[in-house]
């Protein structure tokens, strides 16, 4: 789950290994879990999928951030995480952290030149168990445009990308479903994520299975402003290994309006 979100394998398996008691005794060899992931259906295909949306986090405009519009509802808006960082401001006996747009620098240990290290404040610690030197860092503030605008932070703007697309999606499918719930008369509902609650009532899960069911053709339609997103921002760098990825399922995409086809989520009671 978390390869999504911009870990490796090699940092999974190694971070699993610290915690026996939640994952028990885990996967012992990145290269295992990795052979087993690559055999996966559709696994290499979502890798593909992940470096084009990072290729697309990279390369957005540094102050404007991802300018994307609503599937649902055509509301523009745009995923623009400020680079910020905490800056320690002491006021007499008081500790005030501000979260100030800019940041610390980076490098590597001046004493072993480790590239590895946890900052805390202005202060950063080697990792290096052999050498845990600690030394202060710069904070540079960084200063908005002529809009308004700060930089953005680019390593969470091309780690967000992939799973930001696929909340939307699964938030898109989540509002169908509302929408066809309340089509259908029932008026109070609790969404989370992918999770909704209904009141017990005689026939609430035949409306629950009627609104899933009735929500996958929207669904789907919808999609089509999604692709054609994606496609305008891998447009500057047609790199076969996504661009060929994203025109495929597109192509799958009309072929399967066409026919109809609309997908049929069930839902699990409990
Ligand atoms: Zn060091």
């Amino acid at each position: 789950m978390r390869l999504g979100y911009g870990s490796s394998v090699h940092n999974v398996v190694r971070e699993q290994g610290w915690e026996p008691e939640t994952y028990g005794p885990g996967w012992v060899s990145s290269l295992a879990a990795e052979a087993f992931l690559d055999d996966l259906p559709g696994f290499k295909e979502t890798q593909r999928f992940l470096r084009a949306c990072r290729w697309i986090g990279q390369h957005a405009d540094r102050y404007a951030g991802l300018a994307l519009v609503d599937p649902l509802d055509q509301t523009p808006f745009r995923w623009n995480p400020v680079q910020r960082a905490d800056v320690l401001l002491r006021l007499d006996h008081w500790d005030v952290t501000l979260i100030k747009p800019g940041r610390y620098a980076g490098g590597r240990c001046p004493l072993c030149a480790s590239n590895r290290s946890d900052r805390r404040g202005d202060r950063r610690a080697c990792r290096n168990a052999e050498c845990r030197h600690t030394w202060t860092v710069k904070f540079t503030h960084n200063d908005a445009n002529v809009a308004g605008d700060y930089p953005t932070d680019p390593v969470k703007l091309h780690n967000m990308a992939a799973p930001c697309v696929v909340h939307m999606l699964d938030a898109l499918f989540a509002a169908h479903v509302i929408v066809e719930l309340r089509r259908r008369g029932v008026k109070n509902i609790v969404s989370i994520h992918d999770c909704w609650y209904i009141p017990e009532t005689a026939d609430a899960l035949a409306v629950l299975q009627e609104a899933l069911k009735a929500a996958g053709e929207p669904w789907l339609r919808a999609l089509e402003d999604v692709y054609k997103l994606l496609l305008h921002y891998l447009k500057p760098s047609p790199d076969p290994e996504w661009w060929d990825l994203l025109v495929d399922a597109h192509r799958l995409w009309e072929d399967r309006v066409k026919r109809q086809r609309w997908p049929v989520f069930s839902a699990a009671v409990s």
